[in-house]
């Protein structure tokens, strides 16, 4: 059993970042383009060229701690290039009262980032003139954590939610309300049960900390996520979503709907085509047709 037992609060160990930095270099770093090698050798620019790993390792700590994360992606907000919109449910229902309070739309530039995205920024940014917290420490590891525009004018809203402010890093707030768990060892933990799922001769300890082990084998990961994915186990709901969902999962989705007659690319990403397709096929099956593909769709297309 892979299980945490401390829950460690924030509380007096806050990394500072240069956040606002980190932000401009995402936004201004050119988009990825299908890098197929490991995390350690992925060309310097946007994080989001790991988004098939980043996306099952937020998937792994929602299958070792359900609803760890929830994603924020519904509500009116801009995001990132990078920004995985993940937080607890109860800061996620904290920034829903805040946005309806202010009327606005809330622009965020980073909120969790995963363990890859970390590695990343710290082998191309990391030292000492520019830091970037190294992998598994930074407060953006938490979940609970957001980058945004505007901070000053939205803290009136958000502080009575329990978004606080974290000084000396102007566009950032920390969730530290209700069901506030600091998620930087399960991040971690998630990381090393995934690799060994996917390398059982090679296994690391499922301990939750960053060690040379450990980052040595986050290197050695493939960027486009592992072959054994936590969604062979679990299904995981798929949609359109920010940043889109990309995997084998999608691919074999993409498959299916082809199938049944259903036009549609197979490139393994939940685009708005797949999304057509998707409602295309549950209108003909006289299902719902809200693109979301739950057990029911799924059972349709068998
Ligand atoms: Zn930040």
């Amino acid at each position: 059993m892979s299980e945490l037992t401390e829950d460690t609060n924030l509380t007096g160990q806050s990394e500072i970042e240069f956040c606002e930095e980190i932000n401009d270099f995402e936004d201004n770093a050119p988009a990825p383009r299908g890098f197929a090698g490991l995390l350690k050798d992925a060309p310097q620019g946007s994080t989001a060229v790991a988004n098939g790993l980043s996306q099952q390792l937020i998937y792994q700590i929602n299958l070792i701690t359900p609803n760890a994360l929830v994603s924020f992606d519904d509500l009116n907000v801009e995001l990132g290039n990078a920004a995985y919109p993940f937080v607890p449910p109860e800061g996620k229902e904290g920034l829903r009262k805040a946005i309806e309070a202010r009327g606005t739309k809330l622009v965020v530039n980073s909120a969790y980032r995963t363990i890859a995205q970390q590695f990343l920024l710290y082998n191309w940014r990391g030292n000492n003139s520019n830091p970037v917290a190294k992998p598994g420490t930074s407060n953006h590891q938490s979940g609970l954590a957001l980058d945004i525009n505007d901070r000053s004018g939205w803290l009136q809203f958000l502080q009575p939610q329990g978004w606080q402010p974290l000084a000396g890093d102007p566009p950032h707030v920390d969730y530290k309300g209700g069901g506030a768990k600091d998620l930087r060892q399960a991040t971690i933990l998630a990381f090393q049960v995934l690799w060994n799922k996917n390398n059982p001769n090679d296994k690391l300890t499922e301990d939750g900390a960053y060690g040379n082990e450990t980052g040595k084998r986050l290197g050695m990961s493939p960027a486009v996520g592992f072959e054994k994915a936590p969604w062979d186990d679990q299904p995981r709901l798929l949609r359109l979503s920010r940043p889109r969902m990309e995997g084998s999962d999608v691919a074999k989705l993409q498959e299916m709907l082809k199938a049944a007659g259903i036009d549609v690319g197979v490139d393994g990403e939940f685009g708005p085509g797949t999304d057509k397709a998707v409602k295309a096929f549950q209108a003909q099956k006289s299902l719902v047709a809200d693109g979301i593909v739950g057990p029911s769709t799924l059972a349709a297309m068998a």
